[in-house]
This record gives structure tokens, C-alpha cells and sequence, in this order.
């Protein structure tokens, strides 16, 4: 099989333009063209009038080591790689325990897969309900500012990207092709086959929790053990082994292996892995507000004469701005087409964050306009950041009502520095709804400083950005883990062994892709010491 790259065709082309291309590339005839796959189709968009769509394929030719040796030096043709997964161990047919996996969210469900597929029989402790049953809860919230804190946006089957955009690209280096192993899955999971090839795939909300029952299914199947409502509150570990895990209600389950996979919302489990001596230190986040703008406008600004084609779909924006107090602004997370959702999962705090159905055809974008921040502005303590993130989301509580509405401020208004008191063209997506305030207070200075100089700077990249009626709702603070749950090279914690730190939670991942990403990588190194092993990881 040969890999072509960077075939580039006008975006209304006829599809015999495509084989066209790919015989001319090769220098060789139709019938010596024996079929082809599309491996990946983006677009550039960069040139709004003119935008092309950007091929990787791979062919199947008569005598191909020939046609190969043509090509030599030709950089954007060469033999496709093999992208197919590899087990790195399988268990032994009286293996003496079980690996526990902790929290399912895409780390833990990819962590759980490979370990059952290999045969390790996982079983896998998440502190909330079954996916169903927790949709009912988290829209509770959202209709009638009802919160389950064991059973909402962050906590529960599926993990906190179930009810999101289910944007499933990542910049991750993956060299041993780990993340054609997780759209795979989801494809057998009854995700949508283009995202094996489009470049910057979606699955949206209710196809996610479908998704996660197929899975769940899978690992079942395989010999793995479900546990919802299963908080784990305490690890049981003797000379720097972990030997245990306990449940909320008493329950004890022995084990060597933990894959820790608790997110970055898991707050009282973080206090619990530092009073348990669990090597820990903080690290850097960002803050923010969810801007939303009319989705229309967002696809004039990208696409031009070209906005609404069905190939291009609703527009997405990636926006940074370098700000003159030295601070970096950019957008987080951003929706096309969807909704501002509450985020929370703590009771008496607001938190803001965005999702979207796979059809992405809501009225507005939605983006998190996020400000870094670091240590040194959360100095002390290794958890300082929980108690910074805590502060923001109650006074953000406050400043909504105290009624789970977000506080919420016209983009105009919060440049001018002055309170919003009636909406304008843009109909902000947030429930159970928005409070029109003054946003000024709701985070550090700095911040406002930095966000109220990057919108009229994005407002150059995006005609519209920084218009008077975009609405700002708040706060953004769950971007990633303000902690890390450092571990070896062995995948295991610093100072505690068969402690497998993962995923989000931990800080090594950032979305979906990645955790999962990160969940094949930690179940590998768990099988392996499982073999006796662990120096192979
Ligand atoms: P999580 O998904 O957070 O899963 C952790 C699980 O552990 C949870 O189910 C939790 O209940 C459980 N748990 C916690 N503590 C315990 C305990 N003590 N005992 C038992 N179980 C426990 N990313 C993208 O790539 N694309 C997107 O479009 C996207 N949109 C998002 C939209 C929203 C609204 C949110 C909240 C997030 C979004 N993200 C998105 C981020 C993405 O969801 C996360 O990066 C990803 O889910 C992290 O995976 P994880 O498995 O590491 O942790």
C-alpha cells in the first residue's frame, strides 16, 4: 500500500478529480490503479476564496515496489505505515489478581479496554451512575438548577466529555499510532465512520453516550467488572505498594495494580492521594469566560462565499493573543454550532463549558476565552490551585444569583467597563439561564486586563469577535488539572508502586483523544508488570 500526501483539490471538485490526482501524482495508468482509501481530508481555509481540500490516500497499485522506486526522493509518496494496534503482554492463564481501574472516562474506558482485551479482567470503580441515569441528573441541573454532586457534567459513565462537543483531534506525538486504535473503537462503537478520515472529527452528545454503553458492553464481554455508585475514598498502601483500594461504603478490594483515571474535577480524591503521602505538585491552568457569538458570523469570517458548505460544516476558530501585561489569552474548547453548559460539580459554585450535538447547528458558537496561569499565582501549597479554582467558582455563584444562572456580560459592555443590563442580537445558550452583571470582579485582574485587550485583537482575525452584543458568561476554570500526579517512566507514581496515575486528572492529557491516548498507554505498562515485566515500559 502506498501513502500519497497533500493531494490538493478545489473544494467543489467532480469525485474523478480525486483519481485523476492520484494517477498523475503516480505516474501511472487507471488500470494499474487498483483501488484506494481515503486516509485523511481536511481543508485550507486560509485563502477564503479559493478554500481546497487536502488529501492523504492510500492506493493499492499493480508492481508497487517499482512504482515506489519511481518515486524515490518524491516526499509525498511513500509506503503507508501500519497503524494497526499491537498487545505489548497477555495474561497468564491463572493470573493471581486483578487490576482496579478508578473512574470511566476516556482514560479509564481505553485503560479498562486494552486490559480486557488482553485478559486481565479489570474492575472498574466510577463514583457516579450509569450513563442514562446520570443524563437525567445533569439535565436536572440544567432545567431546574437541580445539582447531584456524585452525578452531573464531570462525574459519572463516560467521564466529563460525554455530554461535550466530542471534538477528537488532538496535537499529541503519537508515534505508535495510539489514536487510530481509539477511533477505531469508537467506530465499532457505533461512532461515524468519517471520523477515521476527516481531520478534525466530532461526535457530539447523544452519539457519545451511545457510544459508552457499546463500549461498556465490549468490556463486559471481555471479562470486565462494572462498579458504578463505587466512590473509591481511601487507598490502602504498605511499604510504597499499593494494596488496596476502599469504597465510600466500607468495602475493601485488593489489588497490586491501580490505574488512577479520577479527572481533573475529582477534588476530595486529590486531598485524599496528599494525605496519603502520594507525591503531588501543582501546576498550570487557564481561566476565563465562554464567549458566544452568532454561529453565522463565525462561518462569514472563515469561509467567506463558501459559509454553509456541507463539506466545511460549522466553522471552528483557534485564536492567541500575547498580551502587553504578559499574560496569553486564547481560545479553549470551542464549540460550533452548540451550547454553553453548567459545568459544575460542586454545590453553591458556577462553572461554564461547551457542548454540541454532531449536527452542530445551534444558533450560536461558543469558545472559552481563557487566560494561563501558573503556580505563581496560586503559590503555597501543591492543592492551592483547587482552593484559586473553588474561590472563582463560588464568587461566580454569587455574581449569577446564587441560582446556578451565570453571571453573564455583553462583549461591548465588559470592554467599555460598565454592567449589562439587557441582551442584545445574541440569545446566550446557558442554563438554567444567564444574569446580566458586571464580570469586572469575577476574576483576578490581570485576567479581565488580559481578556479585555485579546477581544479587539481577535477581532482582527475574526470579523465580529469583539461585537457589542457577543455575550460573556462565566467562569471558566475546569481547562485542565491544577495539579500533577507525577509518575516514572514506568508509568507508576513517584513514590508509590502499581499506582498508575492517568489521564486528565493526573496532567497527562487534555481531551478526549489524549486520555484515551493515555489509557492504552498506562494499561500497557499495568499489563506489563502484571507479567512481571515493568522494566519494558
Ligand atoms: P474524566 O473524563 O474526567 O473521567 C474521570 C472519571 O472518574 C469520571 O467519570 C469521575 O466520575 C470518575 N471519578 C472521579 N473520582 C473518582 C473516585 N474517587 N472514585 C471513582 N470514580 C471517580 N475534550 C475534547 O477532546 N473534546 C471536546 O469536545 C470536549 N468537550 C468538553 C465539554 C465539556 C462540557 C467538558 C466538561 C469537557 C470537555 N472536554 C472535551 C474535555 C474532556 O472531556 C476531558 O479532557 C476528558 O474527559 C478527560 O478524560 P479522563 O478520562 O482523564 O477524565
Amino acid at each position: 500500500m502506498l501513502r500519497l500526501t497533500n493531494i490538493i483539490l478545489p473544494l467543489d471538485h467532480p469525485e474523478a478529480d480525486l483519481t485523476g490526482a492520484i494517477l498523475s501524482r503516480l505516474k501511472i495508468a487507471p488500470e494499474d490503479l487498483l483501488s484506494f482509501t481515503i486516509f485523511r481530508r481536511g481543508y485550507d481555509a486560509r485563502r477564503r476564496s479559493a478554500i481546497t481540500l487536502v488529501y492523504t490516500i492510500d492506493a493499492q497499485v499493480r508492481n508497487e515496489a517499482e512504482v515506489l522506486m519511481r518515486m524515490q526522493g518524491q516526499p509525498h509518496v511513500g509506503p503507508s505505515p501500519d497503524t494497526s494496534y499491537k498487545f505489548v503482554a497477555q495474561a497468564q492463564p491463572a493470573q493471581p489478581t486483578r487490576p482496579v481501574v478508578i473512574g470511566l472516562g476516556p482514560c479509564g474506558i481505553f485503560a479498562a479496554l486494552i486490559l480486557a482485551q488482553s485478559g486481565f479482567r479489570p474492575i472498574i470503580l466510577e463514583r457516579g451512575k450509569v450513563v442514562r441515569e446520570r443524563t437525567k441528573d445533569t439535565w436536572d441541573l440544567w432545567r431546574k438548577g437541580e445539582l447531584d454532586p456524585e452525578s452531573n457534567v464531570q462525574f459519572g459513565e463516560g467521564g466529563a466529555g460525554t455530554f461535550s462537543d466530542g471534538k477528537l483531534h488532538s496535537g499529541i506525538k503519537d508515534p505508535k499510532h495510539y489514536g487510530r486504535k481509539v477511533l477505531t473503537e469508537f467506530v465499532k462503537a457505533h461512532a461515524p465512520e468519517e471520523i477515521l478520515y476527516v481531520s478534525k472529527p466530532h461526535i457530539g452528545t447523544f452519539r457519545l453516550v451511545k457510544m459508552v454503553e457499546a463500549m461498556r458492553d465490549t468490556i463486559e464481554s471481555l471479562g470486565g467488572e462494572f462498579r458504578f455508585k463505587s466512590k473509591v475514598t481511601d487507598l490502602e498502601i504498605d511499604g510504597g505498594q499499593v494494596r488496596g483500594v476502599m469504597l465510600e461504603n466500607g468495602e475493601r478490594i485488593a489489588t497490586d495494580h491501580v490505574v488512577l483515571a479520577v479527572g481533573h474535577s475529582a477534588r476530595d480524591t486529590f486531598q485524599m492521594l496528599y494525605d496519603r503521602g502520594v507525591y503531588v505538585e501543582a501546576k498550570p491552568f487557564s481561566i476565563g469566560f465562554r464567549a458566544e457569538h452568532p454561529q453565522s458570523m463565525v462561518d462569514r469570517a472563515r469561509f467567506g462565499r463558501f459559509a454553509g458548505h456541507p463539506l466545511l460544516g460549522a466553522a471552528d476558530y483557534k485564536l492567541v493573543h500575547h498580551c502587553r501585561n504578559g499574560r496569553t489569552v486564547y481560545s479553549f474548547c470551542m464549540c460550533p454550532g452548540g451550547t454553553v453548559v453548567a459545568a459544575t460539580s460542586e454545590a453553591g459554585r458556577v462553572v461554564t463549558n461547551g457542548m454540541s450535538q454532531y449536527s452542530r447547528n445551534e444558533r450560536n458558537a461558543n469558545s472559552g476565552i481563557v487566560v494561563g496561569i501558573s503556580p505563581a499565582d496560586y503559590p503555597g501549597h501543591p492543592l492551592a490551585g483547587i482552593d484559586f479554582q473553588r474561590e472563582l467558582e463560588s464568587r461566580a455563584y454569587v455574581l449569577g444569583g446564587s441560582t446556578y444562572d451565570a453571571p453573564g456580560q455583553l462583549v461591548g459592555d465588559f470592554i467599555a467597563g460598565r454592567p449589562s443590563t439587557e441582551l442584545g442580537a445574541v440569545q446566550p445558550s446557558y442554563k438554567p439561564g444567564v444574569h446580566l452583571t458586571d464580570l469586572a470582579t469575577a476574576l483576578p485582574d490581570y485576567a479581565i486586563e488580559a481578556i479585555r485587550e485579546a477581544l479587539p485583537a481577535f477581532d482582527k482575525q475574526i470579523k465580529g469577535f469583539a461585537m457589542h452584543d457577543a455575550v460573556l458568561t462565566g467562569v471558566e476554570t475546569r481547562t485542565s488539572s491544577p495539579i500533577r500526579i507525577k509518575r516514572q517512566d514506568n508509568y507508576q507514581s513517584m513514590n508509590v508502586k502499581g499506582l498508575f496515575p492517568a489521564g486528565e486528572g493526573a496532567g497527562y492529557a487534555g481531551g478526549i483523544l489524549s486520555a484515551a491516548v493515555d489509557g492504552i498507554r498506562v494499561a500497557e505498562a499495568v499489563a506489563l508488570s502484571m507479567v512481571g515485566r515493568d522494566n519494558d515500559a
